[in-house]
């Protein structure tokens, strides 16, 4: 019997540097799941390694501001000095055909995506401390030491918005962060106001 047609919205976001991509692909790895991810676009240039249309959809800043007026995005943000934002299409179409749909995504498109789809579900990771964080973005080596600065100062403004989540995870080690993860969206699913609709359909349970 499955009570649930419409795929779970899960918003995984928090700071940067507190590992949310690697906690993502641990998730992606683990088994008993349909979760597709959402893979969002952006104008910062590639790192080493990274692929278009499989990391991200690099595109031009003319290309992001047009689709920006074809109101192309659930949510887009800019994080320090680029534009990263989620196509909206792709998320409604696999959220129909039923699948769960995971966006990893920044704390300002969070609250946008909060606005506009209340039912998605809200997942804040977080650091096990400020330290932790700043030695995790040195260590990726991926960046200046002023962007580094940057990605620090946007984070001490990014802590205290985790209430507006409905869960925090701390990655403290990635798997026990993705299985904390898998957890909830099970949970999720079983949430009464997402399938008492449904339930009351198959069990002809009248409305009273
Ligand atoms: P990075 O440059 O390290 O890949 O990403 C910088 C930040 O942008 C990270 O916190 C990442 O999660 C976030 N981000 C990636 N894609 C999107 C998106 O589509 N929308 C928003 N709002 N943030 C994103």
């Amino acid at each position: 019997m499955k009570l649930n047609e419409r795929g779970l919205l899960v918003v995984l976001s928090g700071p940067s540097g507190v590992g949310k991509g690697t906690v993502r692909k641990a998730l992606f790895e683990m088994e008993g799941h349909d979760l597709v991810y959402s893979i969002s676009m952006t104008t910062r240039p590639p790192r080493e390694g990274e692929i278009d249309g499989d990391d991200y959809y690099f595109v031009s800043k003319e290309e992001f501001e047009r689709r920006i007026k074809e109101d192309a995005f659930l949510e887009w943000a800019q994080f320090v000095g680029h534009y990263y934002g989620t196509p909206k299409d792709k998320v409604e179409e696999q959220l129909k055909q039923g699948h769960e749909v995971v966006l990893e995504i920044e704390v300002q498109g969070a609250l946008q995506v909060r606005e506009r789809m209340s039912d998605a579900v809200f997942v804040f990771i977080a650091p096990p401390n400020k330290e932790t964080l700043y030695r995790r973005l040195l260590r990726r080596g991926t960046e200046s030491n002023e962007t580094i600065q940057k990605r620090m100062d946007k984070a001490e403004r990014e802590f205290p918005l985790a209430h507006k989540y409905d869960y925090i995870v701390v990655n403290d080690e990635v798997r026990n962060a993705a299985d904390r993860i898998l957890a909830i969206i099970r949970a999720e699913h079983a949430r009464t106001e997402r399938s008492i609709y449904k339930y009351k359909e198959i069990m002809e349970v009248d409305e009273s």
